[in-house]
């Protein structure tokens, strides 16, 4: 499924260290167990994509299984098309890679922040984790089954391009109402998510899967990761993360939906 970043030749694993082109480009897999194929000429920034704190937040958020259901409403679609050949475009620190695993599948989960994939490729060495932008994804043409892509920036030509003929892309995306008692803690005016239009260009819209709940939230530290994932922390004032920091246990609402592509031919 691989092609070598520099000169987009098919490029192989040779032995459980290496992988090399047949230009001879080669590239180490880590001691982690990932390979990087960013290029350093390609870089903006030395350590591009989340750091390591809001991958370690997400990690221990997620490992408390409050986003389960929307791992699995994921898992029922993939099982539903029965795809061998998987890409998770955007896998962060592996939760959903790993949670679609099966040994029948191969699965290359692929992310732009190496302190995410230093968490994900120690969880399952069965899955090949790769550096590398979704922007420029180092897979040959029409090579890929299924791919899923969640919260994740959209990169449709490159999509298009490495899917097979009738392939299925599966998009996730925060809902209208998600979080919003969080974001009620913090701001006067409140704003729910705008979700667009589902149509994409040379795909054909199958179907969207709506994950709504509540979920309790346990801790003050359980608040403070999941605030921490979303793009609001960023952007939030001091006096305003007080709020956030004021609260033991909480309820809140989220609210995901799973959009089901297939590529035109
Ligand atoms: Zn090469």
């Amino acid at each position: 499924m691989l092609r070598c970043p520099v000169c987009r030749e098919p490029i192989q694993k040779t032995n459980d260290k290496t992988y090399v082109c047949p230009n001879r480009h080669s590239f180490d897999i880590s001691k982690k167990g990932y390979v990087n194929f960013l290029l350093c000429q390609n870089m903006r920034s030395k350590l591009p994509g989340d750091n390591k704190d809001m991958v370690e937040a997400r990690e221990q958020f997620l490992s408390k299984g409050y986003y389960f259901s929307f791992l699995r409403e994921l898992k029922n679609i993939i099982d539903q098309y029965q795809p061998t050949d998987i890409l998770d475009a955007g896998c962060g620190e592996g939760y959903y890679t790993s949670g679609v695993y099966s040994t029948d599948r191969n699965i290359i989960g692929i992310d732009i922040s190496k302190s995410a994939l230093q968490k994900a490729a120690p969880k399952n060495r069965d899955i090949t984790y790769i550096a590398a932008s979704l922007f420029d994804l180092p897979m040959k043409d029409n090579s890929v089954e299924l791919l899923f892509s969640l919260f994740a920036p959209y990169a449709g030509e490159e999509f298009y391009r490495v899917l097979k003929k009738d392939g299925i892309m599966i998009l996730g995306i925060p809902g209208a109402d998600h979080l919003f008692e969080l974001k009620s803690v913090i701001y006067e005016t409140p704003y729910k998510n705008q979700v667009k239009e589902y149509e994409l260009e040379h795909f054909t819209f199958l179907e969207a899967r709506k994950i709504h709940k509540k979920i309790k939230l346990q801790n003050k530290n359980d608040i403070l990761n999941l605030f921490q994932m979303t793009p609001y922390y960023y952007r939030t004032r001091k006096e305003d993360l007080e709020k956030i920091h004021s609260l033991e246990q909480f309820e809140v609402t989220i609210s995901f939906e799973l959009l089901v592509y297939q590529k035109q031919s």
